[in-house]
């Protein structure tokens, strides 16, 4: 291969994918690091916000993480059908970037058009560019894990500028500015698809469908759906129904947790599979569990933990008060510097043939997150005595996020493309995203109730977080010995 036609002795395609899906991360966490900071401000001072409760903020910010992935299916689908994957991920950068300028605008009543956008682009991109990543490499290509690997990288990369750019212009500058700045980064996403997308070689240019009449049939079912949904959306205006966004965070984790159930069920019962792999889905289903539960407690960070940070942390280091949301920063840089040492770690215990079954190293990541959350017990212990804490007991506890986070997310994905269904493949991986966006919604709801009334809501709903995970943990673990993955039929 001529390496400068390469990126990182990779297809040169994998560089176009790379730089999109780390602008993209940046738009996303960029924003999402300042949002429940801006829905909690008051309306007077210097960056005035849009003074919701505490609990209400999360409830916003919990169903919006659970809307942006779960949208992700009905993005799958869009492509798989009608569009394909390269034209689906464009128009879901072009309608993210519309919505993060959106939020620019400083008025209250654009926010929650802006975040319908991203929601709406994030379905289309975040599954879809993932897939045209697979689709750069042949059949069983060695290559393509380490691919996935490095494509990882770019969405951590790219979360650190967001963080730190969005942060500090919103924080420091105005709340629509850090909103600007991420439109600003979304838009070199864009410019960098449309000049480089040459480079993918054509990988995913193509729905999977290639019968027009049933492409046909797709777009009829798109419209009805979006007229569907249209028409309810005007009824709500027009009835002028006002929504509680906590029990519409409550109503949509049932609902989510309703269709994945039944989506098993349906896959299990109806889809006509062979008895391995039923027990591939077996499997599947109980880390998406375990990935449930542990999305649960890392999207804290965005919510009740950057409002500890904010009301109990002393953000002052050496005479520079760091911005709120720059804490959020540890996640990927740990990431960036552990993710190498974790394939070391699984490389060399495959070796020694000790690498630990698919369920054990979600329950090491359960562990870990129980484990945050302890140290969590603590530091709101010290803040009650101390009033404010030091930034290293938040540090901590993001460390112990990454270090579950790479137990559990890169293998989670990579599992559900290898042990799919063969027929279902595509949709599994949407599957995977319903799991983020289940811990999402729950994440939302667990933060409100934690940071609602202080810090003396956090202990009870921190200690009870801590119980479910180990009881996950602990059933995975269990599983370990006896579920493992049926051999893959090649
Ligand atoms: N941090 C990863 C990303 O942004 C995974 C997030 C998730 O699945 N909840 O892609």
């Amino acid at each position: 291969m001529n390496t400068r036609n390469t990126f990182f002795g990779h297809p040169i395609g994998l560089r176009t994918l790379f730089l999109t899906e780390m602008w993209e991360r940046m738009s996303y966490y960029g924003m999402r690091g300042i949002m429940v900071l801006f829905m909690i401000a008051g309306v007077s001072g210097e960056n005035p916000g849009l003074t919701f409760s505490e609990a209400e903020a999360n409830a916003i910010y919990g169903t919006y993480i659970g809307l942006v992935y779960f949208m992700v299916v009905p993005g799958g689908w869009i492509a798989d059908n009608i569009l394909g994957y390269q034209k689906t991920v464009l128009i879901g950068a072009i309608i993210i970037t519309l919505g993060h300028f959106t939020l620019a605008i400083p008025l209250e009543q654009t926010f929650f058009v802006g975040l319908l956008f991203i929601i709406v682009g994030t379905g289309l991109l975040k599954g879809n560019i993932s897939t045209i990543v697979g689709k750069l490499y042949d059949g069983n290509d060695s290559m393509r894990d380490s691919g996935y690997t490095i494509f990882y990288m770019s969405i951590n990369i790219g979360s650190v500028l967001g963080f730190l750019i969005c942060g500090y212009l919103g924080e420091r500058i105005g709340w629509h500015w850090g909103f600007g700045a991420a439109g600003i980064g979304m838009a070199f996403g864009v410019l960098q698809f449309i000049l480089y997308r040459n480079l993918l070689n054509g990988a995913g240019d193509l729905p999977s469908e290639s019968d027009p009449m049933k492409i046909k049939k797709s777009i009829i079912y798109l419209c009805v759906a979006c007229g569907f949904l249209l028409l309810l959306a005007a009824l709500a205006i027009i009835e002028g129904v006002t929504i509680n966004p906590v029990t519409f965070a409550e109503s949509y984790a049932y609902f989510l947790v309703i269709i994945a159930g039944l989506y098993f069920i349906y896959l299990f019962l109806l889809a006509g599979l062979t008895a391995s792999e039923k027990k591939n889905l077996v499997l599947l289903f109980f880390l998406f569990i375990g990935a449930a539960a542990f999305w649960s407690g890392f999207d804290q960070s965005g919510g009740s933990l950057t409002i500890f940070a904010k009301n109990f942390t002393n953000l002052s280091v050496s005479g520079f008060s760091i911005p709120i949301s720059w804490m959020n920063l540890a996640n990927p840089i740990f990431v960036v510097l552990f993710a190498p040492i974790f394939a070391g770690i699984w490389t060399n215990l495959a070796i020694r043939n000790l690498d630990p079954s698919l369920p054990m190293k979600f329950a090491i990541g359960l562990l870990l997150m129980a484990l945050s959350f302890v140290l969590m017990l603590f530091a709101v212990d010290a803040a009650m005595t101390n009033q404010t804490v030091g930034i290293q007991w938040l540090l901590i506890t993001y460390l112990l996020h990454t270090w579950g986070e790479l137990a559990l997310s890169p293998i989670g994905l990579s599992a559900f493309s290898r042990y799919a269904p063969k027929k279902y493949a595509g949709q599994m991986f949407g599957l995977w995203f319903m799991a983020s966006a289940i811990g999402g919604v729950l994440a939302g709801l667990l933060g409100g109730e934690a940071s609602g009334e202080g810090l003396e809501s956090m202990t009870p709903i921190f200690s009870f977080m801590i119980k479910y995970y180990l009881v996950i943990a602990v059933l995975l673990a269990a599983l370990a010995f006896d579920v493992n993955p049926a051999k893959e039929e090649s």
